[in-house]
């Protein structure tokens, strides 16, 4: 008989779910929920369910329970990815987890246009030398090829170099 691990979600009207105990035995010393689920099997009956009550947002504790059952990061569908690396970091989820986090974090961070080259950037990759383009958008047609008015280079050596600037700060 599989005995299961109840979880309660008490700020949600999805309130349960139920996960078989055995998916917690392996790697589960050393984080809050693995430690509590520890703790309870030893001082209840073996074929009791054990309740935990859980009082974070549920998409994104129940993604940080997954992540740690797979030992690898889970997200589920409508889950706030800021909020699962509170809770991981609340319930000392492992770095390798944390690390995984991070590089969605980074990965999902918003694109800004510059007005003034027209490119997409993150703001975390804007540097003084990122932006690069010329004062002036008017060339001149010569043999070899299209010179700018600006500054008389051709479009690989612009002229004006610094930060992207999307009009807000
Ligand atoms: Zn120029
Ligand atoms: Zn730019």
């Amino acid at each position: 008989m599989t005995s299961f691990v109840k979880f309660e979600f008490t700020n949600s009207k999805f309130k349960q779910v139920l996960i078989p105990i055995n998916k917690f035995e392996a790697n589960q010393d050393d984080w809050y929920i693995g430690l509590m689920i520890k703790n309870r099997i030893e001082t209840s009956n073996k074929n009791e369910t054990i309740t935990i009550k859980i009082h974070q947002n549920r998409l994104a504790a129940l993604s940080v329970i997954y992540s740690m059952i797979y030992n690898k990061l889970v997200i589920l569908k409508g889950a706030d990815i800021s909020l699962i690396k509170c809770i991981s970091q609340e319930w000392s989820i492992p770095e390798t987890i944390i690390t995984e986090i991070d590089v969605k974090i980074q990965s999902q961070e918003l694109i800004f246009i510059c007005i003034i080259c027209g490119v997409g950037y993150k703001k975390s990759e804007n540097t003084k030398t990122s932006c690069q383009t010329h004062r002036d958008k008017q060339t001149v047609m010569t043999v070899n090829g299209p010179y700018f008015q600006c500054c008389g280079n051709k479009i690989d050596k612009p002229c004006c170099i610094g930060y992207h600037y999307s009009g807000s700060v």
